[in-house]
């Protein structure tokens, strides 16, 4: 595995697997062992002004091309995707410390993603709007041109594919940044994807955030840019791209999610959904994660008990072993963000109840491994409380009032998604108005669904993805107003001439 990565790994620049231009590569580590498992070219300013050329000089072809031509495209696309599915997912688990069995569905949903845009290109609609009598006033889409779509590290083969589907659909070409320290699954997305688009229509150009990712986001040919991350990193390409140009940019960004559990609901369901919601096979690194399990005084402590139980007896293990339910953290920077927040967390008083350290055995000793933690006494005010940690640390806080709930709910920076648990219909509608959050479960978690937007409020981002929105985002209305001549226009009855509302 290690030997066909390293062999593998090229950028996709108009249609050629490439090096950098600059010749230097990065290392790509296994996050179990610590073991070099690849290199990827480290992308330079020069890289990118390769792909935004080669992405300028290929979209108009693309678009002319109609949505019946695109469309097959995508679906070739994702039927390649799963010949080689097996492969993917071994880079893809070994290069990111996510387990294997749920990896297997990342794959899936990048088909069925694929597959469903590829069925939406007709959406692509305008409109005729009656604005004044006898002209015909209309409206149609158009792509930006580029796509820029830059991944973070937790899904990085489905962000990469799934998620530039609606921008590929809507006409555009596309320019991949995969995450520095997950690359290796896109050097195997860029081999497909050369043998199945025209060149220069899906471009991946690796490297660091720093300064690939920067390039990317200000280069002048670039005007759509759609990123994933953590909201530190979304404020910055916000600067950036501002500095260079008028841009468009839409932000999937970070979470510190609550799961709001009223008295009503089962305490045995609620401790099972909390500790699924906290996605413990990503190690607890989703944006959704729930990381914040807000229960009523009526069954905290029955429902922390049965949590910390679950919790403490989650199998960590090999990521590609069927039977582990947790893997390492991503990388060495990201572990020790986790144990900074661990220490945090005690230091301001709240119970660490389980995990939160290394775990033992040999096995262990090397890569970036910690036992999933539970902390309770959490309040409002703590850090582990407010900011996102991404990692597998789940915060728990009591409450009693609804009011103090939906406080304690909405006291955070972000906005991403909630889940509310109760039997009570206008319990949990009303909860659902109340709490600020863009995606929200009655009585569920964590699922995403096909045609159902999922994007946050607050600092949790902008835009909506995974629904036809996703698709209309990457395009421009043209607005075209047709002025008739002849005695439509003037009015066959005598009514008056085009009831124009003023010039500007
Ligand atoms: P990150 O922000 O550190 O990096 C994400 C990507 O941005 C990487 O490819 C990185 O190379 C690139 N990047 C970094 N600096 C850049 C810059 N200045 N200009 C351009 N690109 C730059 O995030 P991460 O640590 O990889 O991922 C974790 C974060 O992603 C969490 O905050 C998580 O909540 C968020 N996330 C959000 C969603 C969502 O749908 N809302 C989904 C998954 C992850």
């Amino acid at each position: 595995m290690a030997a066909m990565a390293t062999k593998a790994c090229h950028m996709l620049i108009g249609g050629e697997l490439v090096e950098s231009e600059s010749g230097a590569w990065d290392e790509s580590l296994n996050p179990a062992n610590e073991e070099v498992i690849g290199r990827t070219p480290a992308g330079t300013a020069a890289d990118v002004d390769k792909a935004a050329r080669a992405a300028e000089r290929a979209w108009p072809a693309w678009a002319a091309m109609g949505v019946i031509g695109r469309a097959e495209i995508l679906r070739t696309f994702g039927a390649r995707l799963l010949e080689r599915a097996d492969e993917l997912l071994s880079v893809e688990v070994m290069d990111t410390g996510n387990t294997i069995g749920p990896m297997r569905g990342d794959v899936r949903m990048a088909v069925d993603s694929l597959n469903y845009y590829a069925g939406l290109g007709y959406e692509l609609k305008g409109q005729t709007i009656p604005s004044t009598p006898g002209n015909l006033h209309l409206t149609v889409r158009e792509p930006y041109g580029i796509v820029v779509r830059i991944v973070p590290f937790n899904h990085p083969v489905m962000f990469a594919t799934a998620r530039t589907a609606a921008a590929l659909t809507a006409g555009n070409a596309a320019i991949i940044k995969p995450p520095e320290t997950s690359p290796l699954s896109a050097m195997v997305l860029a081999q497909i994807a050369r043998d199945v688009f025209p060149p220069g229509v899906f471009n991946i150009v690796t490297g660091s955030g720093a300064t690939a990712g920067d390039a990317l986001v200000r280069h002048p040919m670039v005007k759509r840019i759609a990123f994933i991350g953590s909201t530190a990193t979304g404020r910055a390409i916000q600067m950036a791209a501002a500095e260079s140009a008028v841009k468009h940019v839409s932000l999937e960004l970070g979470g510190k999610n609550p799961m709001i559990v009223f008295p009503d609901a089962d305490p045995d369901a609620v401790a099972k959904a909390a500790v699924a919601g906290m996605n413990f096979s990503w190690q607890g690194q989703s944006c959704g994660s729930t990381s914040r399990l807000l229960l009523h005084d009526s069954l905290h402590d029955q429902v922390l008990e049965r949590v910390v139980d679950l919790v403490s007896s989650l199998r960590v293990g090999d990521p590609l072993d069927e039977d582990s339910q947790m893997g390492p953290i991503n990388s060495a920077r990201q572990l020790a963000k986790v144990e900074h927040y661990v220490r945090i967390g005690e230091a301001e008083g709240a119970r660490l109840l389980t995990g939160g350290r290394r775990p033992q055995g040999s096995m262990f000793a090397r890569g970036y491994w910690i036992r999933p933690a539970v902390f309770g006494g959490v309040t409002s005010n703590m850090r582990i409380a407010k900011e996102e940690i991404f990692g597998p640390v789940l915060s728990v806080l009591r409450w009693s009032t609804v009011d103090e709930a939906i406080a304690m709910a909405n006291t955070v920076d972000y906005g991403l998604t909630a889940a509310i648990w109760t039997n009570d219909i206008d319990t949990a509608f009303s909860t659902a108005r109340r709490v600020r959050a863009g995606h929200q479960w009655i009585n569920g978690y964590g699922a995403h669904y096909m045609a159902v937007p999922f994007g946050g409020v607050k600092a949790s981002g902008i835009g909506r993805e995974e629904a036809l929105e996703e698709m209309l985002d990457y395009t421009e209305i043209k607005t075209i107003n047709v002025i008739l001549r002849g005695p439509r226009a003037t009015g066959a009855r005598g009514e008056p001439k085009a009831d124009l509302t003023g010039s500007r």
